[in-house]
């Protein structure tokens, strides 16, 4: 088959898994984004994707983002950087990104928020929590992660649209649920303690091998690479 078709074959099975999830939990379909996460792939790809009716990306790296931006002028993405940023590249990733579900400090938050004020852009901000005290990976521990949350509600052009999780790997997601339910119930009790509902009505959280998962527990979008474009390979990838 050619790339086109397999391309639209896998996002339809991956719409059809999560419209069945989402059902099983009492959830309408339309409640959840799908995101389809581009990362190392070509733009030859994103646009069988975006042929085949979808038009959320995401991207890890913003060098490799902005590659594949400035490659697609003439469609209308919904660009969404997915891994972590650095505050030096803060400035770079304000404007083109429609969301940023990275955001873990302070620092990150003021640099963001500064260049889409100068740009006049107004992306959303997910804050990523870091619930398992994985020190090695990004995001940040809940109590830190509240005050990002609390200092972006103060931002005047960034808008806090809710919560990021990247849970400890496994290939089981019986063993990634227990984390997105804690992220669920963390977000309840951020709610009940004053931040206003629509400042985390999104959930981040879900990837290839957990969006079921993610899903029945109340992810509001998922973040979909390897089940959309197949397995990445060294040679694919590009940029940093
Ligand atoms: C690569 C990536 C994904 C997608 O992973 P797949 O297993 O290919 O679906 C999701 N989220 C983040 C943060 C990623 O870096």
């Amino acid at each position: 088959m050619s790339l086109d078709a397999d391309i639209a074959e896998n996002l339809n099975a991956v719409r059809a898994r999560i419209g069945a999830a989402a059902r099983r939990a009492g959830r309408q379909p339309d409640e959840i984004t799908l995101i389809a996460v581009s990362k190392t792939f070509g733009t030859d790809h994103v646009r069988a994707a975006w042929d085949a009716g979808q038009p959320d990306f995401g991207e890890n790296k913003v060098q490799e983002a902005l590659q594949k931006i400035s490659e697609t002028p003439d469609i209308p993405i919904r660009w969404h950087l997915i891994g972590h940023l650095q505050t030096n590249k803060a400035r770079r990733a304000a404007l083109p990104f429609r969301c940023i579900h990275s955001v873990d400090s302070l620092e990150l938050l003021r640099k963001i928020d500064d260049a889409a004020v100068e740009g006049g852009a107004t992306p959303d901000i997910l804050v990523q929590v870091d619930l398992a005290g994985e020190t090695a990976k990004f995001g940040a521990p809940a109590d830190a992660a509240r005050r990002v949350v609390d200092a972006a509600l103060g931002c005047r052009a960034a808008r806090l649209a809710g919560l990021m999780l990247l849970p400890p790997w496994s290939d089981d997601q019986e063993q990634t649920r227990p984390w997105f339910a804690r992220l669920r119930e963390l977000r309840e009790a951020w709610i009940a303690g004053g931040v206003p509902r629509d400042g985390l009505r999104h959930l981040s959280m879900g990837m290839s091998h957990d969006f079921e998962a993610a899903v029945e527990e109340g992810a509001t979008m998922v973040r979909v690479g390897t089940a959309i474009f197949g397995k990445r390979t060294p040679a694919t990838v590009t940029g940093a």
